[in-house]
């Protein structure tokens, strides 16, 4: 029997920037906050805080989330706020490309579950790792959980998938854009710094490709 030619296992997709665009450029995290806290600064400052290591991943996730909530925010507020996310141009048609060439596809994300099955209803995923939010019956937000898997954490969530998929580090590919995404760039056998205007992504990276159009990584994963 002839060995696979596909020189990947498993592609795993970083969301916000990567395979969720927004007309100006925004994650998630800056349309909510915007919508319900109301301050740009505020996402600096927090940001600032978190890379000074004044908090942690999940205080900074409560301090947003906790602030939409107080705000009274509703699912029916989070999907109207998060109406301009679209997916990337030619995603699904590069999804359905890459599942029949063979590859097995993953998402290891900084976003918010409700964003991600607001724009890819029907995703290709066989493993998603996100930040998850809970609605109560009158649609309040009733609930979170910060994910473990952001930053350094999806390196963890790619160790995770290996085993899961029988497969090696070697073996996974990731495409992502931001900062956060350079600890997984590094330790992916093969990373594309896509859609990217991080620097030190497209330093470590083994590809760098122009965005919007995801059908530019297509030529990296044929069959
Ligand atoms: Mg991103």
């Amino acid at each position: 029997m002839l060995a696979p030619m596909r020189p990947y296992d498993l592609i795993i997709f970083d969301v916000d920037g990567t395979l969720m665009h927004h007309p100006e450029g925004l994650v998630i995290w800056e349309v909510l906050n915007d919508r319900f806290i109301g301050d740009r600064r505020l996402n600096r400052e927090r940001y600032r805080r978190y890379r000074a290591g004044e908090i942690s991943y999940a205080e900074w996730v409560d301090l947003d989330v906790g602030g939409w909530q107080r705000a009274g925010a509703t699912r029916a507020d989070v999907i109207e706020a998060i109406r301009d996310l679209a997916p990337a141009p030619g995603a699904h048609e590069s999804f359905a490309l890459l599942q029949e060439r063979g590859y097995r596809l993953a998402v290891v994300s900084g976003t918010i579950d409700v964003g991600l099955n607001h724009v890819f209803p029907e995703h290709p995923f066989e493993a998603v790792f996100t930040n998850h939010l809970e609605f109560a019956a009158d649609g309040t937000i009733s609930g979170w959980r910060a994910t473990p898997y952001d930053l350094d954490g999806k390196v963890r969530a790619m160790e995770a998938l290996v085993r899961r998929f029988a497969t090696s580090a070697e073996r996974c590919a990731f495409v992502g854009d931001a900062f956060n995404d350079v600890p997984i760039a590094r330790a992916a056998g093969f990373s594309i710094a896509f859609n990217s205007r991080c620097e030190e992504l497209m330093a470590v990276a083994d590809a760098v490709v122009p965005g919007p159009d995801l059908r530019g990584i297509l030529p990296y994963f044929l069959d």
